[in-house]
């Protein structure tokens, strides 16, 4: 059975990625500057659980059988679409190599993988680890390079048959219309965000400060989730504010491989300057500067954790993606004004709402325009939770049996019942 026989390499491979965590925690720390101890938990630790949910999804890929009229039968094939073409970021290399080699590999594709320049590392550690599971020959090609060359390559390639691409908005526009004018391979856009993160009078003050750090300035703010809009109901704001600058008195910006930091640097220098230029933008546009506020250390790119207040929805802070440790805090009066605000975005990838109020949680839970609504909680995602956003932040989902969708054709096969009418 070729499909269990994909599942077993595959399981394979996610004990192989295991037992070389400690080398790949290094590799991506080093490449991504991110601090060694969430890496191994949260980057390795996903990608393993990745590989082995599609691993035991791969002997679960069948079609349906149709009711047709009297005289024919049908049924569906799900059939893997062909060559995949996987185009990934910096910010997460490894858990967005999973998130779209893993679910491939079940479908039964074979792909062609480009990392982002600024971390090739564990691709390709990950591409030898293949060869070691039993990936046959061909099956991942790990090509890196730059975007506008070997990222474009994939995208306008006659024989490649979909894309799946994780990146900016800009970039993933580029990625589609490099497939309109080429093949009309079928693209799958994970793209940017400006995701809200609610907290309405009722919410435990503690709990909603920890989350908005941590949405804000996990991974040093460089997440297509971040919730770089928090907007707080007028009852807690005062409190919220006076807790946030107290916790981020204890908050270590350093090297990443000392255990006690909590942030790393920026990924590199573009990056680095890009968001201290939306730091200016937003001391230019009036709002102020509770913590952080400019970069630190002796060397390298990193940059204080900036909390903003007094921000006003048309600052430009409000309204772009950062991608960088910056948060913006926001007064809102009622659930109408939190829905309306919340959705007066280009975006709609995730949403974080804290409550104590059912009510209130369904009703934004039903109301917020994103691909995920998070309540009393923030960063849940797992190998099973279907990702991707809406609007500006994409389409197609990672994660999640629905993962599957884009890497399999639907092919419908007819028959006549009894004789061929024919
Ligand atoms: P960022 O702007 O945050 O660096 P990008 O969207 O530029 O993110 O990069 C995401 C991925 O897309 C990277 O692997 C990058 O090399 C690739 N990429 C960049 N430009 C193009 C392009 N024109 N066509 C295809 N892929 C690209």
């Amino acid at each position: 059975n070729g499909a269990q026989e994909r599942g077993r390499i595959m399981m394979k491979y996610a004990d192989l990625v295991e037992q070389h965590a400690e080398e790949l925690t290094l590799l991506e720390s080093l490449d991504a500057g991110k601090p060694r101890m969430a890496t191994r938990a949260v980057d390795l630790g996903t990608s393993v659980r990745s590989l082995r949910y599609f691993a035991g999804a791969a002997d679960k890929i069948h079609g349906e059988t149709l009711k047709m009229s009297r005289q024919f039968q049908g049924h569906t094939l799900r059939e893997p679409i062909g060559v995949a073409g996987l185009i990934i970021p910096w910010n997460f290399p490894a858990i967005m190599f999973f998130s779209k080699v893993a679910p491939a590999l079940a479908a039964g594709c074979t792909m062609v993988v480009k990392p982002a320049e600024q971390t090739p590392l564990s691709a390709l550690y990950f591409a030898h680890l293949a060869k070691q599971a039993g990936v046959p020959d061909g099956v991942i090609n790990v090509i890196t390079g730059f975007g506008p060359t070997a990222g474009a390559a994939i995208a306008s390639h006659m024989d490649v048959d979909m894309v799946s691409f994780t990146g900016s908005t800009s970039v993933g526009r580029l990625v589609m219309e490099a497939s309109a004018r080429s093949n009309l391979k079928p693209v799958s856009l994970e793209l940017g965000g400006k995701s809200p993160l609610i907290v309405f009078d009722d919410a435990d003050v503690d709990m909603a400060v920890g989350l908005a750090i941590s949405a804000n300035f996990f991974n040093k703010g460089e997440a297509c989730v971040a919730a770089s809009r928090v907007y707080l109901q007028e009852g807690i704001y005062d409190g919220f504010v006076k807790k946030l600058a107290q916790r981020m008195e204890s908050w270590v910006v350093g090297d990443p491989f000392d255990p006690r930091v909590n942030q790393g640097p920026q990924v590199d220098k573009v990056q680095c300057e890009r968001v201290l230029s939306y730091i200016d933008h937003g001391k230019r546009e009036g709002a102020t500067v509770l913590t952080g506020g400019k970069p630190c250390g002796q060397s390298g790119y990193y940059i204080e954790p900036t909390v903003f207040t007094d921000v006003k929805d048309d600052m430009i802070i409000a309204k772009e993606e950062i991608f960088g440790p910056v948060m913006c805090l926001m007064k809102f009066r009622t659930v109408e004004e939190a829905i309306a605000r919340a959705n007066d975005t280009r975006y709609g990838l995730a949403a974080g709402v804290v409550t104590k109020d059912i009510d209130v949680a369904n009703r934004m839970t039903r109301s917020i325009r994103a691909g995920v609504v998070w309540v009393n909680c923030y960063f849940a995602m797992d190998s099973d939770c279907p990702f991707g956003g809406r609007k500006m932040s994409g389409f197609g989902k990672d994660d999640g049996m629905h993962a599957l969708d884009k890497f399999l054709a639907v092919k419908s096969v007819v028959t006549p019942v009894y004789d061929s009418p024919w």
